[in-house]
């Protein structure tokens, strides 16, 4: 059996409670919202914090509303209801379809998304218990110092694993966090780092409080499709979102796309607007811009699949993606 390490639990009721809770016990505190990944973490002591602040009971953190011509999410609302709120299934389709991609009914039920926002990276060679772990030595990410995967040793590849963020990026979305210089707004897009050991511009002790979303952005079409090993349960392998205008003769105004499950972060597929904008979506373009996705994406052995196999599969599902959206 598994157990978890020691560590005290403390539940403040507020954004500021929480921050100063961080702050107090700099280095030896992490947030925690649902648990669902950060406590299989502690059991496999990747994370061994002496203080766990609990964010679940924040009302700050609560609710789905429209203000302002925005979407705003509460960090802590959990996926099932993002996933099954009226408001953003009419709004953002792609969103709650997103959201209802992770995992099973009842880790939705207690994972939020902010939670799912800042997910830690993921790795066959680092989500294992420390015993497996140990036999090998060890890695980069944890406790070692070679990287299993590229072999150099200088760069932890692990891959980025959460369904909701490559939605957020195509839809314009921000992040409202909270830490102990204050309050600011990062848009999602420019949250994540090419690092997989911490792969956020988050800093020590910040707390992402909202998801907001662009009104504006819920006149895009919007698709979101996943590969993964199961129906259910699984991480992605592979996520494709899209999102685009497009005129009612046919013609695309304007397309983004972002692909996930492949290095340590969300990436936004470039060079696509060159070739869709004032073209329409027929058959040649689909092809273009799947195969186009194709030459960016080089998916590592981070995940026990195949990374050829897997990268064969970007254009697929890229194009099944682009697919949806022309309807
Ligand atoms: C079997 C299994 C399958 C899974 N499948 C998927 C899947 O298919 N897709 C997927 O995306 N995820 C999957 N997950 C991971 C996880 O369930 C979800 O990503 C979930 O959304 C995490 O949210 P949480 O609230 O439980 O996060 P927690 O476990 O509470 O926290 C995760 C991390 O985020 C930090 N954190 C949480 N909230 C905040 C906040 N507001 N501000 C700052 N930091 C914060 C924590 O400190 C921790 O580092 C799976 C997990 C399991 C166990
Ligand atoms: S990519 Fe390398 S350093 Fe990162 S978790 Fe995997 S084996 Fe460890």
């Amino acid at each position: 059996m598994l157990r978890l390490p020691p560590y005290r639990y403390h539940r403040p009721s507020t954004v500021e409670e929480a921050v100063a809770l961080l702050g107090e016990h700099a280095g030896d505190a992490m947030a925690v919202a649902g648990g669902t990944d950060l406590l299989p973490n502690m059991k496999h002591r990747l994370f061994e914090p002496g203080h766990l602040v609990a964010l679940k009971g924040i009302a700050e953190l609560k609710g789905i509303r429209e203000e302002e011509g925005v979407l705003r999410v509460g960090a802590a609302e959990t996926l099932a209801a993002v996933a099954a709120s009226p408001l953003v299934r009419a709004r953002f389709p792609a969103l709650a379809g997103a959201a209802a991609h992770v995992a099973g009914p009842q880790l939705r039920n207690m994972g939020t998304l902010g939670g799912n926002v800042c997910l830690d990276t993921r790795c066959t060679y680092y989500n294992q218990t420390a015993f497996w772990r140990r036999s090998l030595g060890y890695c980069l990410k944890k406790d070692g110092t070679v990287c299993h995967v590229t072999r150099t040793g200088t760069k932890c590849v692990a891959a980025h694993s959460a369904d909701t963020p490559p939605v957020l990026m195509v839809l314009d979305a921000r992040l409202a966090l909270a830490g102990p210089w204050g309050r600011r707004e990062v848009p999602v897009r420019d949250f994540f780092v090419a690092d997989g050991i911490a792969n956020t511009r988050r800093a020590p002790g910040e707390i992402v409080v909202e998801i907001r979303v662009p009104l504006a952005s819920a006149s895009r079409r919007q698709a979101y499709v996943k590969l993964r090993q199961r129906k259910s349960i699984d991480f992605p392998l592979l996520a494709v979102a899209v999102a685009a205008e497009i005129e009612t003769d046919g013609v695309v105004r304007s397309l983004a796309g972002a692909v996930t499950g492949l290095g340590a972060r969300p990436k936004e597929l470039t060079g696509w607007s060159k070739l869709a904008v004032g073209a329409r979506m027929d058959d040649a373009l689909l092809d273009a811009l799947a195969e186009r996705a194709r030459t960016q994406c080089h998916p590592l052995e981070n995940m026990a699949v195949d990374p050829e196999w897997r990268r064969a599969m970007v254009g697929v599902y890229v194009r099944r993606a682009l697919e949806r959206l022309r309807g």
